[in-house]
This record gives structure tokens, C-alpha cells and sequence, in this order.
């Protein structure tokens, strides 16, 4: 049977897979009680949560899109920023060699980065260990939300959000460098997974919305870039029809999600209002056969 078109849907989730306070099957289940139609599991740099929300879903009526969230190097124009580039993965095939060998990677330069966060933490006089941080992430590899949740059990800081404030925040005392993909690399993976590549949270290039944003976009776009989220939890509206701007300009499917994240970011809820509609998943589906 189709869905309904104008059904809600959610395409960016976090689960215990990354770093989300919530597992695959809570997760789905939170969705089902929502009446949420579909969610897509986006987990940072993995895909390791999309079996078992899958069956969850199966059994709850909810449709779960095999995705991720792959961290990149921003695109050379904008660099200098130094914001963050995420690229979302739709509809992929998890077990696609190219698109593993990629998350591998980019999961071994995460592991990598960890020990010298905590090294720098120690120095700063922070008695804290790799070990008391893994507590927190019991099935999935350690992002700084782990070492943040942490930190505030140690009574070090109040709050999450503190501890990236005052240590962990990207050029912070305790932050550490961690390679990451070209562009082009993280679309390539997505695509050959049979995936479709959205640009996540534009605005978190940190480009403003002047032409150095649709600079970035274009460049993209010439690496293989089918999406831009255009709804967004922290999008204003002006935001939101900028991205559709964006979208038009450059032929792009507009997606939306939350970034849903469980406890881990607790002001952000499950699916957005208005919801984002059904039909956005029949246009990703498009853009894959092609
Ligand atoms: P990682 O992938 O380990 O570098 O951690 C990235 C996660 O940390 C993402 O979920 C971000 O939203 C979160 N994060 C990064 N910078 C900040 C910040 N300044 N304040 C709060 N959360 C942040
Ligand atoms: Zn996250
Ligand atoms: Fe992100
Ligand atoms: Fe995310």
C-alpha cells in the first residue's frame, strides 16, 4: 500500500548507533506513538542502527529510510570559515563496500581523535578517563557528546552544553583535530551505495546566506549533490525558504528533519511542525533511479 503523500515523516535521527540518548527500537517506537509515517536513521559516520530500526519498524508500521550523516571538510571556498560541513545519506545500501570502507575510515580517524580530547582534559587538571567516557557510549563509537555527558556525571560542568562551551567546543582547550572526507569522497560513498546526497544544515557552514553559501552549494552540486535540508529544528522560516532558494536554483530535492538526539539535545523533539511531508520520500526515490 503508498502512504499517504502528506503523511509526517522525519529524515534526520540520531540513535545509540552515534551519538543519540535513544536506541534504534526507541527511536521507532517514539515515532509510532507520534504517528510519524517514516523516520530515516541518520547516525554520525555509521549505519550500524538501520538493521534493528528496521525491524522494529516492521513490526510498529513505521517506515524506517537507511541513511547516515557523513562528516566532511567543508568545500575549499568556504573553508576559511571553519564551519562544519554534514553530508546526509537517503535510501543507501548499508552493505555497499565503497560507502563501508568510507564509514571505516572515518570512524577510525573519530577513535583516533578521542584519547588526545581526553589528553588535553587531563592536562587542563580534568581527571578523566577513555574508559569512564565508553560508559556512555555502550554500543556506539564515541563523539564529543559522550565525552560532555561525561563530564557533567564528574560534576565538572552543569550541563552538556557547558562542557563544549568551555573545553570541547571546535578550537576549544580540549579540542582535537580529526581528518575527515573531501566532499567529493563523502558523495562519491553515499552514491555508490545507491544513496541520494543531501546537504545538511546549511547554515552550519557558517557562511551566513550571502553567495559564499550558494558558492558552496554549487560546488556540491559539481560533486554529485542531489538535496539540501531546507526544514530544519533551528531554521527560521527565512532560513527555510532561503535553502528552497538554494534548492530551485540548483535542481535539488528539499528535504527536512529534526536532528533528533534523544537526551543528548534535549530541546530538540521528534519530527518537526509543521510535519515534513511523505512526498519528500517519493522525490529521494526518484532522484536514486537514475
Ligand atoms: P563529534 O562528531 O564527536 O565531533 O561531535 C559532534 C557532535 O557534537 C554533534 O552532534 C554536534 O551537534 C555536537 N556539537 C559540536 N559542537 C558543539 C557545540 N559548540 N555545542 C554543542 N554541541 C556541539
Ligand atoms: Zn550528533
Ligand atoms: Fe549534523
Ligand atoms: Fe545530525
Amino acid at each position: 500500500m503508498r502512504t499517504n503523500a502528506r503523511a509526517p515523516i522525519d529524515l534526520h535521527t540520531h540513535t545509540t548507533a552515534s551519538d543519540g540518548s535513544d536506541t534504534p527500537e526507541q527511536v521507532v517506537q517514539l515515532a509510532a506513538e507520534r504517528r510519524i509515517a517514516a523516520v530515516a536513521v541518520t547516525d554520525h559516520d555509521t549505519v550500524c542502527g538501520v538493521p534493528e530500526a528496521q525491524r522494529v519498524g516492521q513490526g510498529l508500521g513505521v517506515e524506517v529510510i537507511a541513511g547516515v550523516e557523513i562528516s566532511a571538510l567543508p568545500p575549499e571556498s568556504v573553508r576559511r570559515a571553519h564551519g562544519v560541513l554534514h553530508i546526509l545519506g537517503y535510501l543507501v545500501n548499508t552493505q555497499e563496500g565503497h560507502l563501508t570502507q568510507a564509514l571505516v575510515w572515518a570512524q577510525e580517524q573519530r577513535s583516533a581523535r578521542n584519547p588526545e580530547i581526553i589528553r588535553k582534559l587531563n592536562a587542563l587538571g580534568i581527571d578523566l578517563t577513555l574508559d569512564e567516557v565508553s560508559r556512555h557510549a555502550p554500543r556506539g563509537q564515541i563523539g564529543r557528546p559522550h565525552i560532555a555527558q561525561a563530564l557533567v556525571e564528574k560534576g565538572t560542568v552543569g550541563s552538556i552544553q557547558e562542557a563544549f562551551d568551555r573545553y570541547l567546543r571546535t578550537g576549544g582547550p580540549a579540542s582535537a583535530e580529526k581528518a575527515k572526507l573531501s566532499p567529493s569522497d563523502a558523495i562519491a560513498a553515499i552514491r555508490a551505495a545507491g544513496g541520494v546526497a543531501v546537504l545538511a544544515h546549511p547554515y552550519q557552514l557558517n557562511v551566513g546566506d550571502g553567495d559564499a553559501l550558494d558558492e558552496a552549494v554549487h560546488q556540491l552540486v559539481e560533486s554529485g549533490l542531489q538535496g539540501v535540508e531546507c526544514r530544519y529544528s533551528s531554521h527560521t522560516p527565512e532560513q527555510t525558504a532561503r535553502c528552497r532558494g538554494l534548492a530551485r536554483r540548483y535542481h535539488l530535492v528539499e528535504t527536512g528533519g529534526s536532528d533528533y538526539h534523544g537526551a543528548t539535545k534535549h530541546d530538540i523533539p521528534l519530527g518537526l511542525t509543521p510535519p515534513v511531508p511523505y512526498r519528500v520520500i517519493d522525490s529521494l526515490r526518484e532522484r536514486r533511479i537514475v
